[in-house]
């Protein structure tokens, strides 16, 4: 652990809900927040999924909104702020992945709506008080207490669908968050102990389920270790790897799990030659230096390892990489554009990182 004597820890306060079937105690977690009137929210996929819920809950069910998408545009919000004034709702039910999730986020902190998390996916952004949103194609990503959901429940059962290759994107964009907290400029030592624990549990789980999917335990190891990477991305901030990724997902539209997974092996590589002592627990999860690790485990998982292989142009990398350079985010190794410019070529090919 590093400098155990100088540091600020903020623990997040929500309440979190982990077991199977735990999705059947939404209407008790609704009344138990004061509310009987929930939207239930989702993604044009997983719309049946809301309405079968929403009809479970009956009477603290006021309806669905299904039009969530990827990287929380504006537009959409305002049409489902819409719906949440028209239905009367007093609270918002997430159910699905970030994209939903963010979506009652930014619900939540427009009305003062009390916000209950069903994540589907591991992204994390249930256990964050972040909200990013696009307008006019770019990104921008704030902090405050309001956007934090009051209630998640994690329900293994509801994981057991996802696709593999999601799988393995998504479990990848949860280890990127562990795998920055570990060298925020802002870590304490609760937050480092929970990366390691997640990341062990990320690497073991997810190995796991790509061999057997429905496999409820493994499932359950990746969920739990998932939670541990949303908090630690709650209570830290990050650096050099989610500001690239949000410059991909914001400014070039590229698909968020996968942009993660691409990235993270050079990103991370690139400042492991900084700080290795800082990442030794990621280096032990992985049994190798944290970029060769990342990159091998990613291609165990058989999740996309090239940038020219979901929709990037070569070249817009050094536009990307000035848009990066606009607001940096605090990173433990100084770079420049043309740092930036060559850790994107290799990740639009793929290569091997060398560290
Ligand atoms: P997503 O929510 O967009 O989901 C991807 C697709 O998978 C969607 O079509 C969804 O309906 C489907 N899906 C979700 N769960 C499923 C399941 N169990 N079975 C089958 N299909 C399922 O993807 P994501 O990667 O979870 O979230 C990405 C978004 O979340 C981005 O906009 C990102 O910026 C945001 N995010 C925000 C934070 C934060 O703290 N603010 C953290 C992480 C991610």
């Amino acid at each position: 652990m590093n400098d155990p004597v100088s540091f600020v820890f903020a623990g997040l306060p929500s309440r979190v809900v982990f077991a199977a079937g735990a999705v059947e105690r939404t209407a008790e977690e609704i009344r138990r927040l004061g509310r009987s009137r929930a939207l239930v929210l989702s993604t044009p996929p997983q719309a049946a999924d809301a309405e079968a819920l929403a009809a479970r809950l009956a009477d603290v069910a006021v309806g669905c909104f299904s039009g969530a998408r990827m990287h929380t545009p504006i537009e959409v919000t305002e049409e489902a702020l819409s719906a949440y004034e028209t239905s009367g709702a007093d609270c918002v039910v997430s159910l699905g992945g970030g994209s939903t999730i963010g979506l009652g986020k930014a619900i939540a902190v427009r009305t003062g709506a009390d916000h209950i998390a069903i994540p589907t996916t591991y992204a994390g952004s249930e256990m964050t008080d972040i909200l990013g949103e696009t307008a006019g194609g770019e990104k921008k990503t704030r902090r405050d207490p309001a956007i934090l959901p009051e209630t998640v429940i994690y329900d293994v059962n509801l994981t057991l669908g996802l696709p593999v290759s999601m799988t393995a994107t998504s479990g990848l964009n949860a280890v990127a968050h562990a795998a920055e907290a570990l060298y925020a400029s802002d870590r304490n030592p609760v937050i480092t102990m929970m990366a390691g624990e997640a990341l062990r549990a990320m690497v073991e789980g997810l190995l796991a389920v790509v061999a057997a999917p429905r496999d409820v335990a493994s499932r359950a190891k990746v969920q739990y270790g998932g939670w541990l990477c949303g908090v630690c991305l709650g209570g830290s901030s990050m650096s050099l790897h989610h500001k690239l990724c949000h410059v991909l997902g914001g400014s070039f539209d590229l698909p968020h799990a996968e942009t993660h997974s691409i990235l993270l092996p050079h990103t991370v590589g690139f400042n492991a030659l900084a700080v290795p002592d800082l990442m030794a627990p990621l280096a032990d999860a992985v049994g190798d230096t944290p970029g060769r690790g990342l990159h091998r485990l990613a291609t165990s998982l058989g999740a996309p390892t090239r940038l020219e292989d979901i929709g990037f142009s070569r070249a817009d990398i050094r536009k990307a990489a000035e848009i990066a350079l606009r607001s940096p985010y605090a990173n433990p190794r100084p770079f420049t554009a043309e740092d930036i410019a060559s850790l994107l070529e290799d990740a639009f090919s793929g290569r091997t990182p060398p560290h």
